[in-house]
């Protein structure tokens, strides 16, 4: 594709990513009433919050002469990004090669290669994760055409939700009247809580901001301990570069059962069919706004639709725990915020 057509592609894709809905979610827990504001990030071109992420990166690569016209992508992902990648990669007119685990859902695998990508499944005893960071590296030391993204290192990815996620997040509580008091996201690459963390700390420099991590794999708190959890999107096995835990305020945990249990409530209750990273989100919130008080102003994302999870947990139903806060989570209302612009 020549660098004109591929100039009007980035346009024509820019327009169709991001400046996403935000509602207030009003829930009553335990006697109290709060509100959470969730950017509903499954309103972007694939679907979810990584349309952002691969967007900017390839902008940023193309801008840097570090992509050319024609040169393959390969990545490494959970799913979400192997999407965001392989449309927008193949709309500008790229090769694309997908690296994941082999025990993501079967939806996203399809998915991806509806969008004209090939995918390289990892098995645990190959590696997983890491193991798939080792094959791209191997790929691109062999053949100078490949353009490796590199989410979980690539500056871009916090660039992205800086610039976009972060200051749309920011201009939309502004106009809705609102100072941020604290923000939490789980973590995949960290790209979401770095960058949004960084736009509302230049609007409101002492919000609170927490990353999220299943408490089934509790690597950020740990440092090293991986399990395996439902979570999928976050908690890859390891700290991605990109993530600075030491510029962030607490962990917190969320059992992936609990986020199941909340993602399943949001969709019954409200018809808001979010993915389960999304109830995970919430119950990280309603516990932000349990320790900085029910009147407090505490963002989040949704960041993908529930649709790639039919054959997974959340359809299914799901055992009540003792530990767990969405059982007595009562959903009341919800009601929109103005876009960005
Ligand atoms: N939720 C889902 C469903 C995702 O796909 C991702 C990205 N892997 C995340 C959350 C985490 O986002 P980030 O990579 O920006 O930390």
């Amino acid at each position: 594709m020549r660098n004109k057509i591929i100039q009007n592609r980035l346009e024509a894709l820019s327009s169709l990513i991001g400046n996403t809905p935000m509602v207030g979610i009003v829930y009553r827990y335990k006697g109290n009433e709060g509100t959470i504001y969730a950017k509903c990030e499954h309103y972007n071109y694939t679907g979810s919050i990584k349309d952002r992420m691969a967007l900017c990166i390839l902008y940023e690569a193309y801008r840097k002469k570090n992509i050319l016209p024609g040169n393959q992508i390969v990545e490494v992902t959970s799913g979400n990004t192997g999407i965001s990648l392989a449309a927008i990669g193949r709309s500008l007119g790229h090769p694309v090669s997908i690296i994941m685990p082999d025990w993501m859902s079967k939806e996203r695998k399809d998915i991806i290669r509806s969008l004209g990508a090939a995918i390289i499944e990892v098995s645990r005893e190959q590696g997983g994760f890491v193991g798939g960071l080792r094959i791209a590296d191997e790929m691109a030391a062999a053949d100078p055409n490949i353009f490796l993204p590199n989410q979980f290192s690539n500056n871009d990815n916090v660039l992205a939700h800086k610039t976009s996620t972060g200051v749309e997040i920011a201009t939309q509580l502004q106009k809705a009247g609102l100072q941020p008091t604290a923000f939490i996201a789980g973590v995949g690459t960290g790209g979401t809580v770095m960058g949004v963390g960084k736009a509302l700390r230049m609007m409101c420099y002492n919000v609170h901001v927490h990353p999220l991590e299943p408490a089934e794999s509790p690597t950020l708190t740990t440092g090293y301990k991986t399990g395996t959890h439902r979570i999928q999107g976050i908690s890859d096995e390891f700290i991605p570069a990109i993530l600075k835990l030491d510029q962030l305020d607490d962990v917190v945990q969320v059992s992936d059962g609990d986020a199941i249990l909340m993602a399943q409530k949001l969709s019954s209750t409200f018809g808001m069919g979010v993915g389960i990273s999304s109830g995970a989100n919430l119950i990280g919130a309603i516990k932000l706004q349990k320790k900085y008080g029910f009147d407090s102003v505490v963002a989040t994302v949704f960041a993908d639709c529930n649709k790639k999870y039919l054959s997974t947990d959340l359809m299914k139903e799901e055992p009540v725990k003792d530990n767990y806060l969405s059982p007595d989570v009562e959903l009341l209302d919800f009601f929109p915020i103005a876009r960005a612009r």
